[in-house]
């Protein structure tokens, strides 16, 4: 019996071609017109080697051996191994702004504009009306100030970089006063402190973590101070005891000693949250409006735009910074610039904003709405899975995240799966997809949150968990 199964094996191993006779099949000599050739044989020798190995390991194991069976194999190892490693995946976590996942996503005017700049030359750095040199920040600066209210504006990078590039303008060498509940960590590599020190600046820290007065600052001022900085604590919030100088008074005091006040703001917001049942969100005309001299903010939080750093204010100001040799290491590029100003373009009409960028349709999306997709998601989950899994539909929270409104934790409807085998196996399963499906597991439950799923998505979650197998 054994004698025999030994030599089923030996002959299962005998009918493996060599990769040089593979390679001269037709159909595998199809694929190099669409795949590198040295590609191609290294993938054909790992495929074989992989049966190799599973038939001496696996005495069950009877793989399909055929040329149409291998071109099979080798296919899907191909396609596999060509995919990009940077690529779309769906987010079913419900946190809204994911690091992690790229933060926010663009709208359709945004991918259309990045689309138009890209395969073809653009005026990026010309004045169509002279056809002199121009600006790239030109493009922005008109509807950027439009919106907030500033005189100037200009964008680079990203919030880092901007931070980085005022404080190397307006303070390099001399000393910025900011206070201590507000030195904040932001996603583990940005750090007021580091940023400040890397700029040149020196930190004058005032305060205690929990409270701040105005005479703090005020006792602060020496001949060296030459910024007056606050910062949103966007990430995190000190409760209980406290107290922080309002934006109206270090402006005051600003102006009378003679010195500009900046705030850094982390995410931009221009709409009223409070109109949406959010909990309210410093807005960036607000700033403008109490007479802050600076104010900088992240294009992809709750701007809802491309990654990007953006200074608002005074001219004058803006004016040195642009003239700073850090800008050209830190500028954005015309992508950038494009989706940022269609995603501007959108703010013209508040309502088009909250309709047409992903980040606040998101955040605002009725409840009614998800409950529906759930429901629909559930059943169509329940149609395909038989009775190896489970799917109803609960309540849960999902965040904004992005190191904004930490405390937010706004209700949604999820689709919530249990299964016989291991959660986390189909966890991996999901992820594993070509078009990785990242969910959240709770409580012995894989939860599926609505809320970050784009519509369409939904068959595609169906589809991996039709095709879920919890013995592989
Ligand atoms: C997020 C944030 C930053 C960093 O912004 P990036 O665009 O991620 O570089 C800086 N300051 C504050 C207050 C922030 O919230």
């Amino acid at each position: 019996m054994i004698r025999e199964r030994e030599k089923d094996r030996q002959n299962l191993l005998r009918r493996i071609p060599a990769v040089g006779v593979l390679v001269q099949e037709p159909g595998i000599r199809g694929l190099t017109e669409d795949y590198p050739q040295a590609v191609v044989v290294e993938v054909i020798g790992e495929v074989l080697g992989n049966l190799r190995k599973r038939i001496i390991e696996d005495g069950e194991f009877e793989p399909d051996l055929s040329s149409g069976g291998l071109l099979e194999l080798v296919k899907a190892a191909l396609g596999k191994r060509m995919q990009p490693k940077l690529r779309r995946v769906i987010n079913a976590t419900g946190v809204v702004l994911h690091t992690n996942l790229g933060r926010a996503i663009l709208g359709r005017q945004a991918v259309e504009a990045i689309n138009q700049v890209a395969g073809s030359f653009s005026n990026l750095e010309l004045d169509l009306e002279t056809g002199k040199r121009g600006s790239r920040y030109q493009h922005v600066e008109e509807i950027l100030c439009r919106l907030t209210g500033a005189e100037a504006a200009m964008v680079v990078n990203n919030n880092a970089a901007a931070v980085l590039l005022t404080l190397s303008t307006l303070a390099k060498g001399k000393e910025v006063i900011v206070s201590r509940g507000e030195l904040v960590e932001i996603g583990g590599s940005f750090r007021i402190p580091e940023v400040m020190a890397q700029s040149g600046a020196r930190l004058v820290e005032v305060g205690a973590t929990n409270k701040t007065h105005l005479r703090d600052y005020v006792n602060a001022i020496t001949e060296e101070t030459a910024l007056l900085l606050k910062v949103h604590t966007s990430n995190y919030r000190i409760i209980g005891f406290t107290q922080s100088i309002e934006e109206g008074e270090l402006v005051a005091l600003g102006r009378e000693k003679g010195l500009p006040v900046f705030h850094d703001l982390g995410s931009g917001v221009l709409v009223d949250f409070r109109n949406y049942g959010l909990r309210p969100e410093p807005r960036v005309q607000d700033s403008i409006t109490a007479g802050v001299d600076l104010v900088s903010f992240s294009g992809d939080k709750l701007l809802g735009g491309p990654q990007a750093g953006v200074i608002v204010g005074k001219a004058q100001y803006i004016q040195q910074i642009r003239k700073n040799p850090l800008t050209r290491a830190l500028r954005v590029d015309k992508f950038t610039l494009a989706a940022l100003e269609a995603t501007l373009q959108l703010y013209l009409d508040e309502k088009k904003a909250m309709e047409e960028i992903p980040t606040l349709r998101m955040l605002s999306y009725p409840l009614e709405e998800l409950a529906k997709r759930a429901a629909a998601l559930a059943e169509g989950i329940a149609a395909v899975a038989g009775d190896k899994l489970r799917a109803t539909v609960q309540d849960g929270v999902s965040q904004v995240g992005g190191g904004a409104l930490p405390e937010e934790d706004i209700p949604t409807k999820v689709v919530a799966i249990t299964i016989e085998g291991s959660l986390p196996g189909l966890e991996d399963f999901l992820r594993g997809r070509p078009a990785p499906i990242l969910a959240r597991i709770q409580k012995e439950q894989l939860l599926l949150d609505l809320r970050t799923i784009l519509p369409g998505e939904e068959e595609e979650i169906v589809a991996a968990l039709g095709e879920y197998d919890s013995n592989n």
